[in-house]
């Protein structure tokens, strides 16, 4: 199968309307700078879909002023041959005004309790961008499943609140953190990290992984949990480290199967998010 490039609206919905009546579409929604972990998401839809669209947008409205809009990674000639590679039978990659004709239009807001704690508390307005970004995707492609990283555990969760509050048809599929055999989790914006502070990143899978270990042996207590990710987390920038339930709120002891612990930390000047799912 020939991927095809696809940039507009209108170009995306004669695709849709050419397929077969029994085609499956997945969407997987990116941001660009493909790597390991995008294309676990991608294999995934392979495997269940009949066609898997891949969009690439660095979605603007998910951007806080003072962060990396402008700087973050592109290159759409090497997505594209990953996808190509990958068997995608479409990218589409829009640009900023094909997705945001008018500059005042309806919001978006995440529900209360989960949207503005954690990412949404630190980077004010990101899950609104999100959640608009990712409605406009679901509509445009109408996909049978969407599929989203488990690395972003806060956004996954507000998503599978989109689709439930929405009465939205699709399925949200999440998907397994992948991770570089040093165990930092795979992200766009490990490619800022110099030598020395990729080393002092890996203290964030470390961390995670003592809670892991503890909570095998039989921990439950999350006040000791987050005691013993704290020492191997010492002396790095910690934004939040926290276990919850998967409604974002605090939780005193672990709930097998329904809980996370996540961590967000500032290693140089990139922001690196990491969690665990328990
Ligand atoms: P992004 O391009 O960073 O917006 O990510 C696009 C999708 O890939 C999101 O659903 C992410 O959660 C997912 N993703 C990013 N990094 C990873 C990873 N290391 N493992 C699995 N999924 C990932």
């Amino acid at each position: 199968m020939k991927t095809i490039l696809i940039q507009t609206k209108k170009e995306l919905i004669d695709y849709k309307d050419s397929l077969p009546k029994d085609s499956i579409i997945g969407l997987v929604p990116t941001m660009g700078a493909l790597h390991n972990g995008h294309k676990s998401l991608i294999e995934c839809s392979r495997k269940k879909d009949t066609q898997t669209i891949v969009s690439i947008f660095v979605n603007p409205t998910q951007f806080g002023e003072n962060e990396d809009f402008s700087k973050y990674p592109r290159d759409l000639n090497k997505d594209f041959k990953l996808c190509e590679e990958n068997g995608v039978a479409v990218v589409f990659a829009p640009n900023p005004t094909e997705m945001y004709p008018k500059d005042d239009e309806i919001s978006l807001r995440p529900p209360k309790n989960m949207g503005y704690t954690h990412e949404g508390f630190i980077r004010e307005g990101h899950f609104d961008g999100v959640l608009r970004i990712v409605l406009k995707l679901l509509h445009l492609s109408t996909p049978h499943h969407a599929y989203f990283g488990e690395k972003d555990a806060q956004q996954l969760l507000i998503i599978k609140r989109l689709i439930q509050d929405t009465f939205l048809k699709t399925k949200i599929i999440p998907c397994p953190t992948q991770r570089d055999i040093d165990g930092l989790a795979l992200s766009s914006r490990n490619i800022y990290l110099s030598k020395e502070e990729r080393l002092e990143a890996l203290k964030i899978p470390t961390a995670l992984k003592k809670i892991a270990e503890a909570v095998q042996k039989g921990e439950l207590k999350t006040s000791i949990l987050i005691e013993l990710a704290k020492i191997e987390l010492e002396n790095l920038n910690v934004e939040y480290l926290d276990i919850c339930d998967h409604d974002l709120n605090p939780i005193a002891y672990i709930q097998k199967n329904s809980s996370i612990a996540l961590i967000a930390a500032k290693v140089g000047k990139t922001r690196l998010l990491d969690n665990l799912w328990l």
